[in-house]
């Protein structure tokens, strides 16, 4: 018989195009034991985005109530928004042993690391400049003045990369999604949660 060993919390940051969102989604299509946290944010929702699925979409002057009750257990403002992970999104999850991922960026991430430094952070690239542009315009949602905007913020964004443990070129998504996969599945081989999984057999073993 095996215990629940607590869930890892991930954090997979990114510049805008380079991929995150498709990876996050693939990664939860085939794994039903990793969850997203779905933030609160104060921008408006794209066209397709469904309230309480893709964020929780509030007004500044609710974001601002739930800071003050603090109810984040990190936000940031990110390009003119504001958005926040909420407690209640992470704990009850990983106290049930399911794997988290926040989709935040790297203001979130150094909150993050402060206050739970076993989290497992993960930065993804796009694998070159001209293919970030291709992706970004790809996209068809924002106007050229945003997608001009967001190339100037992923330079930035992308200069937080050597804060996290892990990095990975998006070049064959496939391929990313994989070495993604590998690092969920060695987090959870670690020795304090296999410790706490296998607590009995290995007492038996070492008897
Ligand atoms: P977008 O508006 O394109 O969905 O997201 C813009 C940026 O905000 C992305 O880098 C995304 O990771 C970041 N972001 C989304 N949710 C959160 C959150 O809860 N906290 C923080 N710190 N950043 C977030």
């Amino acid at each position: 018989m095996t215990e629940t060993a607590r869930g890892n919390l991930f954090i997979l940051s990114a510049p805008s195009g380079a991929g995150k969102s498709s990876l996050i989604k693939a990664l939860l299509d085939k794994h039903n034991d990793v969850k997203v946290s779905v933030s609160h944010t104060t921008r408006n929702p794209r066209p397709g985005e469904n309230n309480a699925e893709h964020y929780h979409f509030i007004n500044v002057e609710q974001f601002k109530s739930l800071i003050e009750k603090n109810d984040f257990f990190e936000w940031a403002q990110v390009f003119e928004n504001y958005y926040g992970t909420s407690k209640a999104a992470i704990e009850q999850q990983l106290a049930a042993g399911i794997d988290v991922f926040l989709d935040i960026d790297w203001q979130g991430a150094q909150q993050v690391r402060k206050l739970m430094p076993e989290v497992k952070t993960i930065f993804i690239l796009p694998p070159s400049k001209t293919e970030l542009e291709q992706r970004l315009n790809n996209r068809g949602q924002d106007s050229q003045e945003v997608i001009a905007s967001r190339m100037a913020q992923a330079k930035s964004e992308s200069s937080h990369y050597s804060e996290f443990d892990y990095v990975l070129i998006n070049d064959d998504f496939a391929a990313t999604l994989k070495q993604l996969e590998h690092i969920v599945i060695a987090a959870r081989l670690e020795l304090k949660a296999q410790n706490i999984r296998y607590q009995s057999l290995i007492s038996d073993l070492l008897k």
